[in-house]
């Protein structure tokens, strides 16, 4: 190492922020003393490795995995901007580590960006706090298996969406959703295939309505889809039969095979006076009605009670 060298890597070394460079494949080529302090991995441990390796598994306070997708790092060698973000890093011993991180791309005497420098900071104990109650409040309100709100979270959104235009409820609406025959699915295929196919149903649900549509595991295999800015029974009707639709053309493959699953949905608008509870029954009755004349199907509430 030449004296200029020696001289950088000490003062890397000791400042208290984490600091590591990785190339254009994410490889780590560098990490100071610092990511050993916050992270507990030596560089010994890390060095060649691909930060994706399971390594620090950056998470938002909202529990997306970022490594995969969102990655800060790869975000500022594709843009050429510095990024900052508040994650939960992975350390050695099992824990997260709430850290700011600061991500930069690193340029050649070219220009070219040939990879990423990462330094990163423990938060505060006091943002720490923050950070790790935004991100407990986040895991009560969610469903371990698919992700999506919990059925405690929808309870609570209805009844605050109700409040919130109580004379005027018109423009929201419910899709109750149910699996058809779902216990022959795990029956056939594993509960363990069972459990992606829900997710796969989830998933499906969740990223064919809007932004602003709320979907929550109800339970079991029920989900809810809470639609607002409905303006009329044939909207809902049309949302909740592109979900069905949706839902039978999708495949789940399997070393046996492929399951296919299908849907069966009632949805219904509020009416005035109408509080959560009341809301999901009729949405669950239509959907019922409809698991009786043959499942597969949709049954949205075009009587205007109002
Ligand atoms: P139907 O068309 O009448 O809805 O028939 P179904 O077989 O889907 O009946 P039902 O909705 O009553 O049963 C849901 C089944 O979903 C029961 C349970 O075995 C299964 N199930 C519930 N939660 C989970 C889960 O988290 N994972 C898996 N794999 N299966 C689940
Ligand atoms: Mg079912």
């Amino acid at each position: 190492m030449s004296d200029q060298e020696h001289f950088y890597q000490s003062l890397l070394d000791n400042i208290a922020d984490g600091v590591y460079f990785v190339d254009r494949d994410r490889r780590i080529t560098y990490w100071n003393k610092g990511a050993e302090r916050i992270t507990g991995y030596k560089a010994s441990e890390v060095i060649g490795k691909s930060c994706m390796d399971n390594l620090l598994n950056h998470v938002n306070a909202e529990g997306k995995m970022l490594c995969m997708e969102g990655c800060p790092l790869t975000a500022c060698m594709a843009s050429g901007e510095i990024c900052e973000n508040e994650v939960f890093l992975h350390h050695a011993g099992g824990q997260r580590v709430p850290v700011y991180v600061r991500t930069a791309p690193i340029r050649n005497a070219q220009g070219e960006i040939i990879g990423g420098v990462e330094t990163f900071s423990k938060a505060s104990p006091a943002r720490a706090d923050q950070l790790e109650l935004a991100e407990l409040r986040h895991r009560s309100d969610t469903d371990a298996l698919t992700g999506l709100r919990n059925r405690a979270y929808i309870d609570r959104l209805l009844r605050g969406l109700l409040l919130a235009d109580e004379e005027n409820p018109y423009s929201l609406g419910v899709l109750f959703i149910d699996v058809d025959k779902f216990k022959e699915v795990n029956d056939t295929f594993g509960h363990e295939a069972g459990d992606r196919a829900l997710k796969m149903v989830s998933e499906t649900i969740q990223n064919n309505l809007r932004k602003t549509d709320v979907v929550g595991r109800w339970g079991g295999d029920e989900f809810i889809a809470v639609v607002q800015d409905v303006n009329s029974t044939d909207e809902l009707q049309a949302i909740a039969e592109k979900i069905r639709m949706l839902v039978e053309l999708s495949r789940l493959d399997l070393e046996g095979g492929s399951a296919t699953v299908t849907v069966t949905i009632g949805g219904t608008l509020a009416h005035k006076g109408d509080n959560g509870e009341s809301l999901l029954k009729r949405a669950d009755e239509l959907m019922y009605r409809m698991k009786r004349s043959g499942r597969n199907r949709v049954e949205v509430d075009q009587a205007k009670q109002y």
